[in-house]
C-alpha cells in the first residue's frame, strides 16, 4: 500500500482472513490490529473522508468477524477434544488415548528402560451395589473412586476408565516397589471412605511393571492376570505380577 498506492487495499481483506486462519485467535487479532495501525497513517493521509470510511468499516467488520469464527472454532475444538478423550462420568481419561499412550511408552522403553507400572483396579462385587442401592448410587460410586484415585496418585500419573467399573493408572517413573505402595494405598483409602452408606466399597488391584523389551499385548495381560489373581484370592487386595510370569501377593523390592 505504502509503495504501490492505496489501490492496493484490496489485498488487506485475505490478508486479514489468511492471518485468522494460521494463528489462533489472539494472536491473529494482535497481527490484525498491527497490521490495520501500521496502513493508518498512509489511509488518513491518502483517502477522502467517504473513501475512507468504506475502506476502515468494512476492514474492521472482517477482523471483527474472523475473530468470532476462529474463537468460536477453538472452544468447539476444545469440547470436542474433552468428549472423545475424557469419560463423561467421572471425568477420568477414557480408553481412546490408552493404546497410543502405551505404545510411546513401549517405543521409549525400547530405547532405553523405563519405569512405569500399571496399576490396574476393579470394583469387587459392584453389581451388588447397583441391585442393592440403585445405578444412579453405583455412578457416585464411581465418581467417589476416580476423586479418591487422584487424592493420591501424583500429577504424572494418568487415570483411565477402561471399563464399567474397571480404571487403569499409568504410573510413571513407578518401579514395582512404588507402584505396589501406591497401589496398597488406594486400596486402603477406598476401603475407608464412606462411598455408599453402610456398605464397604472395596477394589482388587493388578500391578504390572514394564520390562525391557516387552510388548503391548504382554504388559496389559499381565496387569489383567494379576488382578485376575487378586479376585481369585478372596478381592481387596494387591497382586503384583512380576517379570518372570510369576505372581506376588507382597511388596516386591523395587528395581
Ligand atoms: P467382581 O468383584 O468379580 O468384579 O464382581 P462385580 O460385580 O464387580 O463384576 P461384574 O463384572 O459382574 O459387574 C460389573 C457391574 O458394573 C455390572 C454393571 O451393571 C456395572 N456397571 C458397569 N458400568 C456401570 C456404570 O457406568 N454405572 C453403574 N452404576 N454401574 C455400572
Ligand atoms: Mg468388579
Ligand atoms: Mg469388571
Amino acid at each position: 500500500v505504502y509503495v504501490a498506492g492505496s489501490k492496493q487495499l484490496a489485498w488487506v481483506f485475505p490478508l486479514i482472513l489468511i492471518i485468522f486462519y494460521l494463528l489462533p485467535a489472539m494472536q491473529a487479532l494482535g497481527l490484525s490490529v498491527m497490521t490495520f495501525s501500521a496502513l493508518a497513517p498512509q489511509l488518513v493521509t491518502t483517502l477522502e473522508p467517504g473513501q475512507l470510511m468504506t475502506t476502515v468499516f468494512p476492514m474492521f467488520l472482517t477482523m471483527a468477524f474472523s475473530y468470532a469464527f476462529s474463537s468460536q472454532k477453538e472452544v468447539q475444538r476444545a469440547t470436542l477434544e474433552r468428549v472423545a478423550t475424557k469419560d463423561p462420568l467421572t471425568g477420568a481419561e477414557n480408553r481412546r488415548g490408552l493404546g497410543a499412550r502405551l505404545k510411546t511408552l513401549i517405543a521409549r522403553n525400547q530405547r532405553k528402560p523405563l519405569k512405569v507400572s500399571l496399576i490396574l483396579l476393579d470394583l469387587d462385587n459392584f453389581k451388588k451395589i447397583n441391585d442393592q442401592f440403585g445405578h444412579a448410587a453405583g455412578d457416585d460410586v464411581l465418581v467417589g473412586i476416580v476423586n479418591v484415585l487422584r487424592q493420591r496418585v501424583r500429577s504424572s500419573d494418568t487415570i483411565y476408565r477402561i471399563g464399567g467399573e474397571e480404571f487403569l493408572i499409568v504410573a510413571d517413573d513407578a518401579g514395582k516397589g512404588t507402584a505396589h505402595r501406591m497401589a496398597d494405598d488406594l486400596r486402603v483409602l477406598i476401603e475407608a471412605t464412606r462411598l455408599v452408606e453402610g456398605h464397604p466399597v472395596t477394589v482388587s488391584i493388578g500391578i504390572a511393571q514394564l520390562v525391557a523389551g516387552e510388548g503391548y499385548d504382554s504388559w496389559v495381560k499381565r496387569a489383567d492376570d494379576a488382578l485376575y489373581e487378586a479376585k481369585r484370592t478372596g478381592r481387596n487386595l494387591v497382586v503384583h505380577a512380576l517379570a518372570d510370569g510369576t505372581l506376588a501377593t507382597c511388596e516386591p523390592a523395587e528395581a
